[in-house]
Parts: structure tokens; sequence; C-alpha cells
């Protein structure tokens, strides 16, 4: 039996693509789903997820979004590899291209979240794989029983140098100011590690490689003049926030100047009526997995809502 043509397509996985998906699916609105490059979104390189309601022990980040998809998947929900390239914006219908496949919808929800930064030193492209990463979770492995840094201060930061402090023999947690912006919980478990030490108020100025190129320390600079400092390390993991994907948008919707999708006011319409936005790709602010599932499920209902007012 052939799949009835998609009413709305849903670009990202993650908490709230797939949460959209499963309210779609059960208001038996025909949607699919492009999953991205990374199926499942930043808590698949995540590990223990202790704040998702319903998980008392906890639960790993990859089995937790497994589960999401299984959901969506049970209700209908149709899930394709790949990334949305495009969205022309003027709708509806809107036409969004993925690949070699271009549909047209009577409505979009942009479920794309946002992206690791990195420090955008120079050549810090040469470094990727070679000692420098984004995700503890995935790559701290390598660095068992190694000197590895960690840039940043917030939570993500925290929770990259304890992870990697029950890998490596030391962490060197590198922050550009004297005090942490991450919460009272992970600075406590950072903070007990005896393998974490704090390079305070400093910045990473050059990555120094061996005669292979890879990473075997950093020169930092302190941010309070007190000259600079080599930090020897194989590793070096960048938590330093993360950018919005919104670049295939094109400019087409509102974006705030840190390119994060504008909704209207307590909902999830974005500037264009018809493409609704969930998830990290919309929250600068809360940026959890229980909120971006709630954003995601008030686009499916919104989407749903609006479908039958436009008789579309
Ligand atoms: P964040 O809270 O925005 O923190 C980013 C950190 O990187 C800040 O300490 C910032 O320094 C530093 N930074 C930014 N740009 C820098 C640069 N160019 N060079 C050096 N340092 C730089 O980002 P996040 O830690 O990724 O957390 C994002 C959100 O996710 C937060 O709401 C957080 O609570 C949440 N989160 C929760 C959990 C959890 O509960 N398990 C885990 C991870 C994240 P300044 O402090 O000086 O600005």
């Amino acid at each position: 039996m052939s799949e009835p043509a998609p009413k709305v397509i849903i670009a990202g996985s993650g908490p709230a693509g797939y949460t959209a998906a499963i309210y779609l699916s059960r208001a038996n609105i025909p949607n699919l789903m492009y999953e991205g490059l990374q199926p499942g979104g930043q808590l698949t390189i995540t590990t223990d997820v202790e704040n998702f309601p319903g998980f008392p022990e906890g639960v790993l980040g990859p089995e937790l979004m497994e589960k999401l998809r299984a959901q969506a998947a049970r209700f209908g929900t149709v899930i394709k590899s790949g990334n949305v390239d495009a969205i022309d914006c003027q709708g509806p219908p809107f036409t969004v291209t993925a690949g070699d496949q271009e549909y047209e919808v009577p409505a979009v929800i942009i479920a794309t979240g946002s992206t690791a930064r990195y420090l955008h030193l120079p050549g810090e492209e040469n470094f990727h794989g070679k000692g420098l990463s984004a995700c503890a979770t995935c790559d701290g492995f390598f660095y068992k029983d190694q000197d590895v840094v960690v840039v940043g201060g917030g939570d993500t930061a925290l929770e990259e140098a304890t992870y990697l402090s029950g890998i490596c023999r030391k962490v060197t947690l590198i922050h550009r100011r004297d005090e942490l912006r991450g919460s009272a919980i992970m600075q406590e478990r950072a903070f007990e590690k005896a393998n974490i030490d704090f390079a305070w108020s400093r910045v990473i100025k050059e990555y120094l490689p061996d005669d292979n190129g890879l990473i075997r320390g950093v020169l930092t600079e302190s941010t309070k003049g007190e000259g600079d400092l080599e930090i020897p390390c194989t590793g070096c993991f960048i938590a330093i926030g993360h950018d919005p994907n919104t670049p295939f948008l094109a400019g087409q919707l509102e974006l705030d100047p840190n390119n994060y999708i504008i909704t209207r006011p307590d909902r999830t319409m974005t500037s264009v009526e018809g493409v609704f936005a969930c998830g990290d790709v919309q929250d600068p602010v809360w940026r959890q997995g229980v909120t971006a599932a709630g954003t995601g499920c008030m686009a499916a209902i919104e989407c749903e809502r609006w479908l039958a007012e436009k008789n579309l």
C-alpha cells in the first residue's frame, strides 16, 4: 500500500521533532520526517539524562531518542534519513527540498536544533579528529588515561569535564572568567573530582601540534593580563554553546540577532503562517530535552488547528 502524501513535513529529529510527529500521527495527519544527519539530535551524544520526567533511574540519551523515534513510527510517521535542504516559504503550499526529492505541503514544522560552537582559531579545522572534539561522549574513550582540556564554563562544559574525569588521567577546565555559569549541582560534581583542574580566566590562543599534526597541548592567554600558559593535552573538548541550525532557511523567516527562529508569543507559528518551529532552533533560553518536547507538542497541535481552520 502506498503512503498517503504528507500534509506536514517535519525537518529534524530530536525531542521536539519526534514529539511533534507523535502528536500529528495520533491526530491522523500524514506527516513525513527528515531526521537530519544526526538522527535523534544532541541527546544522542550525551550519556545519562536524569532530568527527563518519567525515568527515575535516568536514561541514556540515545535510548531515550530511540524510544521517541519508535513511538512516532508506531503511529505512522514516515521517517527518512538526511536533511531538508531548503524550504520555499512562499506558501502555502510550501516547497520542501530534501536531496533529489521535492514536496509540496500545506505546512512545515522546523525542529532542526542547534550545533556545537568551536573557537574559530586559525587552522582549527586541521585538528578535527586529531585531538579536537565537541563531544566527550563520542570521543572521550580515545583519550583514556591521557590528559585533556575542556573549554567553557556552562553546564555542557561541566558535564563533559565530569564525564571525562572518569576516563582520562587529568582534565583541565579552561574558562574565560573566574566564575562558572553552570548550575550549582553540576559545579559541585566537577569540584568533587580530584582529577579536574581549573584554569580560570584563560582562553586558548593556539592549538599546539606534534610532528604528526595531533594536538600535544594548547597555548592559553590570561584574560586578566597574567601571561600565557601552555597546557599539555592530547584532547581538547570545546563546550561553549551552540548555534541554531537555520542557515538552510536562507533568510526567509524572521530570526533573532543570534539566528534563532522567532515564533509568535506563546506560539510556535513563525513569521510565515503555516511554518512552525519548535525545540532548540527557536529556544535560546531553556534548551532542555523536556522543553523541546513540550514545544514539539505545541507545534503539532497548533499546526493541526491551523490546517483545520484553513481547510487544508
Ligand atoms: P552556555 O550555558 O551558553 O555556556 C557557554 C559557556 O561557554 C559559558 O561559560 C561561556 O562563557 C563560554 N564561552 C562562550 N563562548 C566562548 C568563547 N568563544 N571562548 C571561551 N568561552 C566561551 O552553554 P551550554 O553549557 O552549552 O549550556 C546550554 C544550555 O543547556 C544551558 O541552559 C544549560 O543549563 C543546558 N544544559 C543542561 C545540562 C544538564 O542539565 N544535564 C547539560 C548541558 C547543558 P561565559 O560564562 O563567560 O559567557
